[in-house]
């Protein structure tokens, strides 16, 4: 049961309310591997839901198009507060509705289209929103990018140091979305600093792991700093752009009026919520034990034989190449979603597969975390994901694996409370 549980969306509305049931309960009884999701709090859960998503409030705090900002201002003036505060940043603007259009709002504040920016390779662990050629950012902008290393599968600094002086990209990504290893930002900073390129750090998987210093701090180092505020950091689905006072002006235009108009108000307040959260020395812990968690993880595929992109992890991420296991990263997928182990197939680097039917698997430890499983767990999890693997290369038809690993892992998970929902009875 939802707790609180949702008595009128019962009433009103039961075929839905049921649907929200059946999800939490599917979230409760599986083991949550993929590496961008979580569990937020019943504290942001509420703050979601409340009535603040009745309020427009364009424009900024104590310069709205609307009145009746008496509450709203004070919620929005405490999320800034608190993301200055816990990544050290000069500035803060929290109403990006989500990652996506936080990273187009840095285009828009510092570039024209047609400029060139110089970013991650998708397939190489980058975003769409770092000039791959899908996204709008890679259609508007001359989009030049790095890769990692064949060798080591860390980024490859002199490659981006190259690029960077040759083309003169006016912004400078960093971050991405399967890099399992420590960004160093200082090194970026420097090249783009070189380059007299602007650099931004999209710290959207990682935040939780920098604000509870589990991972090196971008600031000081990126001009600009986005982030996602729904994976490791554990809050609402929601971003956050970040940088010194001297963007915060043009950041703030690109926003609004640049290209919102509202901003999320519930949201907005349910940041302010996780921010806060994450301020306390438990989020410190669970960070720590999220990368504690991971390298068990880690450890433990390498003793059965699995393939680690750059060998192994520095944060909540691995990246695992099935190439030598038989079996693609797809049915690999959906076998052990099917075995209650949920995660996503992912592309590799050099990956000789297609993007939608990619080579590898990615994985996270931030929702299992969150549950409380602990490093002594992972070699189960990874035995588990082991006997699926194997069995979905040795014939995809057959679910009896699959079902038996499922009744164990409902059997472990049930030992797990989840934040804001539990079975009934
Ligand atoms: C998740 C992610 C984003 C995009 O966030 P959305 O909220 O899905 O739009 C951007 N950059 C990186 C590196 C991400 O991991």
């Amino acid at each position: 049961m939802h707790r609180p549980s949702l008595p009128h969306l019962h009433r009103q509305d039961p075929d839905l309310a049921g649907l929200v049931e059946a999800e939490a309960r599917r979230q409760f009884e599986k083991i949550r591997l993929i590496a961008s999701e979580n569990y937020v709090s019943p504290a942001v859960l509420e703050a979601t839901g409340s009535v603040l998503t009745n309020k427009y409030s364009e424009g900024y705090p104590g310069r709205r198009y609307y009145e009746g900002q008496q509450n709203v201002d004070p919620v929005e003036l405490l999320a800034v507060e608190r993301a200055r505060h816990l990544f050290g940043a000069e500035h803060a603007n929290v109403q990006p509705y989500s990652g996506s259009p936080a990273n187009l709002a840095v285009y828009a504040a510092f570039l024209r289209p047609g400029d060139t920016v110089l970013g991650l390779s998708l397939p190489m662990g980058g975003h769409l929103t770092h000039g791959w050629s899908v996204s709008a950012t890679g259609k508007w902008f001359n989009a030049v990018r790095y890769e990692v290393r064949r060798d080591t599968g860390r980024i490859d600094l002199d490659q981006v140091r190259e690029l960077a002086l040759k083309e003169r990209p006016k912004l400078i990504w960093c971050g991405g979305t399967a890099l399992p290893r420590t960004i160093d930002f200082a090194a970026f900073a420097e090249i783009a600093r070189e380059a007299g390129a602007v650099l931004a750090a999209d710290i959207a998987h990682i935040a939780g792991l920098v604000a509870g210093g589990a991972h090196p701090s971008p600031a000081g180092h990126a001009d600009v700093v986005t982030t996602t505020t729904h994976k490791t950091l554990r809050g609402p689905r929601g971003a956050m752009i970040l940088s010194t006072a001297e963007h915060a002006a043009a950041l703030d235009r690109a926003v609004f009026p640049g290209l919102q108009g509202g901003p999320h108000n519930h949201t907005t307040a349910a940041i302010a919520v996780a921010l806060a959260e994450a301020a306390r020395p438990d989020f410190a812990e669970y960070a720590h034990r999220v990368v504690a968690n991971a390298r068990a993880l880690a450890d433990a595929l390498l003793e059965r034989g699995y393939d680690l992109i750059s060998g192994g992890t520095d944060t909540h991420l691995i990246l695992i190449d099935l190439t030598n296991k038989g079996v693609p990263g797809k049915p690999a997928a959906r076998a052990l979603d099917a075995a209650g182990i949920e995660l996503n197939h992912n592309a590799v680097p050099f990956d000789p597969r297609k993007p939608f039917d990619p080579s590898g698997l990615r994985v996270g430890t931030a929702a299992i975390t969150t549950r409380g499983l602990t490093p002594d767990r992972m070699p189960q999890i990874a035995a588990w994901i082991d006997e699926v693997v194997t069995a979905a290369a040795a014939d995809p038809d057959d679910a009896s694996v699959a079902d038996r690993v499922a009744a164990e892992i409902r059997e472990l998970t049930a030992a797990y409370p989840m934040p804001g929902w539990a079975p009934a009875g």
